[in-house]
């Protein structure tokens, strides 16, 4: 690879915004992690609001450096180093999560090294160049093979066009298909992980399953206690077998951190995204969004071409923010609705929504997140627009439950956001409550005191 193209312009140029973008994070990390506060002993609570603003100015750092690639490969307009430059961003991105995992690894205790974390990054790098080589393989190979395959035949240019427009959906659904039936195969790839032998964790994940009229997928651990990872996901397509069998993959010390309601609440929840088609219904809004987002980025890159000159690094620019913006908007709003649904779909299938509700609370807790806010580490991700642990509490539960649930949390951790929501779920319903129902609950759970203490700070309508 030639790299001395870095040493003139537009290599330098770049070369500097990476150095300052990475300099910038690193020095206000360490004038972060000089804050009093992190001195003293810190709550779960408190971690995830520091962790929240040390994300924020990471996540801007790191767009910076992701802007400054892309611009660096317009600004070249056709010079040809892309695998240079690829690999010069690769190794800056590498460099920056290992920056972020400083003051991570500071606030939460992680146990893992930096050299933990930069096996896993190379990990997951290579699995999502992997998928989407694989997408890539799939969608346009198929689509260029195909338009070589008219290009031959007697036909007309409309008929040909018409076809091309028809195969075009056709090709992202079968790119997105294959990546779909290798996905429990990249799990694997990403994080170490073990399959699931302990017969009573297997058992009571196989009753989940057949609750919901649902096969059995194969069950993993993902072994990620000391990156303080946790999640549940699910993955996987129903025709796969073998080593791409349909798989549920949980982190290993949820089942320690959880309790077995809050356990078989998160699984629930996961198994409802197969139960509803979710995987299926996700690919056929990219493929819808992609529909929308291609013309309108045809126009915007016209109009921008018009202002600034064809072929410029404005010009691409907005083509591509037009095309990734849609898209990420479009799914974005598809997978929230889906998260809402699947949580609606478990309390159906017998979860609890105080268990529900407690799983997701000390899933957001666990990860450093907090819980009426997004994790800025998902601004930019459409797979992972998760709306926050509050809004999916309030979709799934009543007004009566939520003062339950929110009273619990109000007594654990002691969190005036909780109370405020009670007194104005009170203040606006309050006569036509089940005042039985959330007595009866509260005097169960001990916060009878609490209750009574918020009903009497609310002044008299
Ligand atoms: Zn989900």
């Amino acid at each position: 690879m030639d790299f001395s193209h870095l040493l003139q312009w537009p290599g330098a140029f770049f070369a500097v915004g990476y150095a300052v973008s990475l300099v910038g994070n690193a020095v206000w990390a360490s004038n972060f992690l000089r804050d009093p506060e992190l001195a003293q002993p810190l709550t779960a609570e408190k971690q995830a609001v520091l962790l929240a603003r040390f994300r924020r100015v990471s996540v801007i750092f790191k767009t910076s450096i992701l802007i400054c690639f892309v611009a660096c490969a317009f600004a070249k307009n056709g010079r040809s180093h892309f695998g240079a430059d690829f690999a010069v961003y690769i190794l800056v991105v590498i460099l920056h999560s290992q920056i972020v995992f400083t003051v991570e690894r500071r606030i939460r205790s992680i146990e893992a090294s930096h050299r933990n974390v930069l096996s896993l990054t190379v990990r997951a790098m290579f699995a999502m160049t992997l998928m989407y080589g694989l997408y890539f393989a799939m969608a346009p190979a198929g689509g260029i093979g195909a338009l070589w395959a008219l290009a031959s035949q007697e036909i007309s240019n409309a008929a040909r066009n018409a076809i091309s427009v028809v195969l075009f959906p056709v090709l992202i659904l079968i790119g997105m298909s294959t990546v779909t039936l290798f996905s429990p195969l990249m799990v694997r790839l990403m994080m170490p992980c073990r399959k699931i032998t302990d017969p009573a964790l297997l058992s009571m994940l196989e009753a989940c399953f057949r609750k919901a009229g649902l096969a059995p997928p194969s069950f993993w651990t993902l072994e990620m206690k000391r990156h303080q990872m946790h999640n549940a996901m699910v993955s996987g397509s129903k025709w796969g077998r073998g080593p791409f069998r349909r798989a549920l993959f949980i982190t290993s010390d949820l089942t320690e951190k959880m309790n077995p309601a809050e356990l078989e609440a998160i699984i629930l929840h996961e198994l409802s995204h197969l139960s509803l088609h979710h995987i299926r219904k996700r690919m056929l809004s990219s493929v819808v969004a992609v529909c929308i987002a291609l013309p309108a980025a045809a126009l915007i890159s016209v109009i921008a071409s018009i202002a600034f000159g064809s072929g410029g690094v404005i010009a691409g620019f907005a083509t591509l923010i037009a095309l990734f913006g849609i898209q990420i908007g479009f799914v974005r709003r598809v997978v929230r609705r889906q998260e809402m649904e699947a949580d609606e779909n478990a309390v159906k299938l017998g979860a609890s929504i105080e268990a529900l509700g407690g799983a997701l609370n000390k899933l957001a807790l666990l990860n450093g997140q907090e819980t009426h806010r997004k994790d800025p580490n998902t601004w930019f991700s459409p797979g992972s627009a998760h709306p926050t642990v509050m809004e999916r509490v309030a979709f799934v539960a009543t007004a009566e439950d939520m003062i339950v649930t929110k009273l619990r949390w109000a007594d654990a951790a002691h969190r005036s956001k909780d109370v405020d929501d009670i007194r104005n779920i009170i203040a606006v319903r309050g006569p036509e409550l089940d005042w039985a129902y959330v007595n009866r609950w509260a005097l169960e759970h001990a916060t009878a005191g609490l209750l009574v203490d918020i009903q009497s700070s609310i002044p008299p309508a």
